[in-house]
Order: structure tokens, then sequence, then C-alpha cells
């Protein structure tokens, strides 16, 4: 029998016993709820995540005999997600003297730049992301980070960076469907012993649930040591790239230097071209993920650091920091002068509101 404290650190879910893949089939794939984070196969080796009926992408037993440990199921952030346990679990009384609102458990927000002129040049908004990757690569809080990179036709890719240089190819928005925490198992497999992972809220969830679920299997997951999580009101299937080929990058994307979600529209930028398209978001709505349509984490509200650009001037990202570790890498990274902050001003803290309300209650009324 452990202490309270002790106790309080694993959350009690549901069994591990006697759910299989078939029960996450049955629960999450064939409900068409599955965000494609990828939580399943990385901690599984029977799991991997396949082309299956219509092209579609979507996790698939590979084994012939299921042990029904019910690893993937209680790791998925679909089936259940007992989201107090879980903040009570990583914030814990850190989180008594935090605020609580419809933007989750934090300590602190800013906007934020980063101070390094080659991260500005690739980065997406102000290059927070990759600027605190830096610092904690640097300080030795991480020795590796988990980043999504893409190929020369946007398709996502995921890259375990161990170097400053690695960290920068990650850099920028890639808004499709990807099931990045599969490079968690390349980082453990890797011999990484202090990783730091970079994905959307649906990931950072999938990863909570392994981090806090009392189980009886280790899975190495204490070596995941940092959570950076994006802002995320919706993500898009891999149709949504053959679309932009089609309606303005005439054969291939080679050519497109960043996307970028502004207002009501995407815009595709062009290397080298100071014009860009500008596609109604209206126009894309249909290649949006349906697993993404339950989801009502808009600011990824149980990552250590939280990231966006709403908020925020052009050019700069939204930073809260949730726990210690989250404040201590935004703190450490402002004194080693990676990156340099400004208050955020309340019209931009109420949009950022605005969306996270936004997206509970679609989210919400779509799982009912
Ligand atoms: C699908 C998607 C939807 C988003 N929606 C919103 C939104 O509605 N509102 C908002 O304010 N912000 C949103 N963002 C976040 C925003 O686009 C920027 O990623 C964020 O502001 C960080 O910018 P940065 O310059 O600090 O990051 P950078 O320094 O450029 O680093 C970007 C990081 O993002 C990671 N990344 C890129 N694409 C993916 C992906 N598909 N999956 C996982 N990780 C990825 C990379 O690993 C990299 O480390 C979204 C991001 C994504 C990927």
């Amino acid at each position: 029998m452990g202490t309270e404290t002790e106790e309080r650190k694993f959350v009690r879910l549901p069994t591990f016993l006697e759910r299989g893949f078939l029960d996450l089939r049955n629960a999450v794939i064939a409900q068409r709820i599955c965000c494609l984070c990828g939580t399943c196969a990385a901690f599984c080796y029977k799991i991997d995540i396949l082309e299956g009926e219509g092209g579609k992408i979507e996790p698939k037993f590979i084994e012939e005999y299921d042990t029904v440990c019910g690893q993937c199921y209680a790791y998925c952030p679909r089936t259940f997600l007992p989201q107090s346990e879980i903040e009570r679990r990583i914030f814990g009384d850190e989180g008594k003297g935090a605020e609580r609102d419809i933007l989750g458990v934090y300590r602190s927000f800013y906007a934020v730049r980063s101070k390094k002129e080659d991260i500005l040049k690739r980065a997406q908004d102000g290059g927070a992301v990759t600027s605190l990757l830096a610092y904690a690569l640097d300080e030795g809080l991480i020795d590796c980070a988990v980043i999504t990179t893409s190929d020369a036709e946007w398709k996502p890719l995921t890259k375990v960076a161990r170097t400053y240089e690695e960290l920068k190819e990650g850099a920028g928005t890639k808004y499709t469907l990807y099931p990045g925490v599969i490079g968690v198992r390349d980082a453990i497999k890797g011999g990484c012993e202090a990783i730091g992972f970079v994905g959307l809220p649906c990931q950072i969830q999938g990863l909570r649930k392994v981090q806090t679920a009392e189980q009886p299997y280790d899975v190495g997951i204490t070596k995941v040591k940092l959570l950076i999580g994006l802002f995320c009101m919706d993500n898009f299937t891999e149709a949504l790239l053959d679309f932009v080929v089609k309606q303005c990058a005439g054969g291939s994307l080679e050519g497109v230097s960043k996307f970028e979600i502004r207002d009501k529209d995407l815009l595709v930028y062009e290397k080298d071209k100071e014009e860009k398209h500008r596609i109604p978001l209206d126009e894309v709505k249909s290649y949006v993920g349906a697993g993404c349509l339950v989801c009502m984490d808009y600011t990824a509200e149980l990552a250590d650091i939280s990231i966006g650009s709403v908020g925020s001037e052009e050019g700069w990202s939204t930073v809260f920091a949730r726990t210690e570790i989250g404040e201590e890498v935004v703190r450490g990274a402002l004194e080693k002068g990676y990156i340099e902050v400004m208050k955020i001003e309340r019209a931009g803290l109420e949009s950022i509101r605005r969306l996270a309300k936004k997206k509970k209650e679609s989210g919400m009324q779509r799982s009912t």
C-alpha cells in the first residue's frame, strides 16, 4: 500500500484486461472517430498504421493472435478520457496556484518569438516550438525530440531529432493527419532516455493516458519528459494535398513553401513568390478527418507547454506554460536568449477562449 501521494500518481483506468484490438476496432475505428494519433501502434508491435478499405489509412492488427492485453484500448484517446483524473496526476498541487478555465490549467502565457534568425526563417509563426526544443536539448533536459517533418510533396514524416540542425527540419505546419506518436517508439528503440515530443492535442492526450495509466506493463513511457502541444481546430486527410495540387500547384507541391490557415482561408505560399493562393476553408471542409469532429481540445490542455498562433501578432507564437517543467523551459529559453516574449493582450486571450469554446461545443454535439 503506497502513501496518498504515491497512489495519486496513477489514474485507475477501467480494466486493461479482456479488451483487445477488436474492441478498439469496434469502439473507435469502425465508428470513424479514430484521430490517427498513432498511440496504439507506438506501444504495440502487433499494430501498424496501414492503408485499409478505400485507401483509408487506419490502425491494423498485423499478427494472427490477439493477446487481449488491453493496451491499445486503454491508451487510445477516443475510447475514454478521464480528463480530471489525468489533470490531477499531471498538474497535482501545482495546479492549485495556476489558472483554470476553458483553456485548461496554465501557470503563465506569453507571445513568443525566436531570437534565432535561422529558426525564424523556417518557422510557421514565431518559431517558439523549435526554439524551446532547442533550449531543452542544449540544456540536457531532453536528449531528443520527436518532431513531424515532411517529404517534398508535404506528406508528413516523423523524425527523432538529436541536434539543433535536425530540429529545424520540423519547423512549419503540415495540415495532414499523421500518426506522429509512433516516433516515440522509434526514440525509445533508438536508446533515447529523455524524450521531448511535439504534437496535436489528440497525440498529447494519448501520451498522457500512457503516462498516467496504472498499468502492468513497462512500455518505456517514463522516458518521455516534455510534451509540447499545438493548438488545433481541425486536421485534414491527405486528400487535401491532392485538392491543392489540382487547385493551384501545377501538378506538384514541391514549389510550396508554406501552408497557413488564417481566418476563413487556407493560404498556400510558393517559394520565391510574393503572391499566395487563397482557398476558402469552406471548400476544404470535406477533407477534415472524421476523427477530428468529436475532439473538444483546442489548446492541447494536457501538454506541458501549448503553442499556437491565435492570440498573438503575426510572426509571434502564443505560448501557455502549464506545468513546472513547461514553465522552466520557457523561462530558461528567455534567460538564455533563445526567445523574446511579449504580453498577450486581453483581446488575444479572448479570441483563443472563443475558439476553445467553439471546439468544445461542436465536439460535444457530434459525440452525442
Ligand atoms: C494540423 C494543425 C492545425 C493547427 N491549427 C491551429 C489553430 O487552429 N489555431 C492556432 O492558433 N494554431 C494552430 N496550429 C499551430 C500552428 O500552426 C503552429 O504550429 C504553432 O503556432 C507553432 O508555430 P511555431 O512557429 O512556434 O512552430 P515551428 O517552430 O515552426 O515548429 C512547428 C512544429 O510543429 C510540428 N508539426 C508540424 N506539423 C505537424 C503535424 N501535422 N502533426 C504534429 N506536429 C506537427 C513540427 O514537429 C514542429 O516541431 C495548428 C497546427 C497543426 C499541425
